[in-house]
């Protein structure tokens, strides 16, 4: 069983360690007035590294701006091209659209007679654009997950994962 715990890096103070019976006895303490049954959840968490194991790491993102494509040889897709955080539940869901939409631009190359630097190109394009808005959505949710009273208004409420960007 897997338990995640999300929090804003101002809200906590950085933690004695990243990973091991420090990090979860942290965790632990942080979590003591949760209400059940997660508070539960993470205080039945063996404290015996080879039954349990924990670990805190940050969730980082970017807003993607163009990149090069030098001559149409390489290019970006998926979290690589545009990391970002989770609320939306996107990420993953872009990263086939890129691939689709790679695959497309090559087999244009090879089918159309397009030039593989306009092709390679024109994704980017895309890509950049589509990325930067799901970024910004992702962004935007997480400050509205943050708050009882905003965590209604997220779009993630109102249309799950349902594709937006
Ligand atoms: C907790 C969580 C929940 C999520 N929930 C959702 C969701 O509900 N819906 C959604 O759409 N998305 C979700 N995502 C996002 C989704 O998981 C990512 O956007 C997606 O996996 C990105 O795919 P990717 O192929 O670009 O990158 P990855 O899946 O990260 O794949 C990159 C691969 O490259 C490998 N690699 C790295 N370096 C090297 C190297 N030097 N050599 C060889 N291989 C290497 C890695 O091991 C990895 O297997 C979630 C992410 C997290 C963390």
């Amino acid at each position: 069983m897997t338990w995640i715990m999300i929090w804003r890096r101002d809200a906590i103070p950085d933690p004695p360690a990243k990973k091991g019976p420090e990090a979860l006895a942290f965790i632990k303490e942080k979590t003591k007035n949760m209400i059940e049954p997660f508070r539960s959840q993470v205080a039945w968490t063996p404290d015996d590294e080879t039954r349990a194991s924990c670990y805190i790491d940050e969730m980082h993102t970017w807003t993607p701006i163009p990149w090069k494509t030098p001559g149409g040889r390489v290019s970006l897709a998926g979290d690589a091209a545009h990391p970002m955080l989770v609320y939306r539940g996107q990420g993953f869901q872009h990263a086939v659209v890129d691939a689709e939409n790679y695959v497309a631009a090559l087999i244009s190359v090879r089918d159309k007679g397009v030039e593989r630097e306009q092709a390679i190109k024109t994704y980017t394009d895309e890509v950049v654009e589509r990325g930067a808005k799901a970024v910004t959505q992702s962004l935007k949710e997480a400050e509205l997950s943050m708050d009882v009273e905003s965590v209604g208004k997220m779009m993630m409420a109102k249309q799950g994962h349902s594709k937006a960007a």
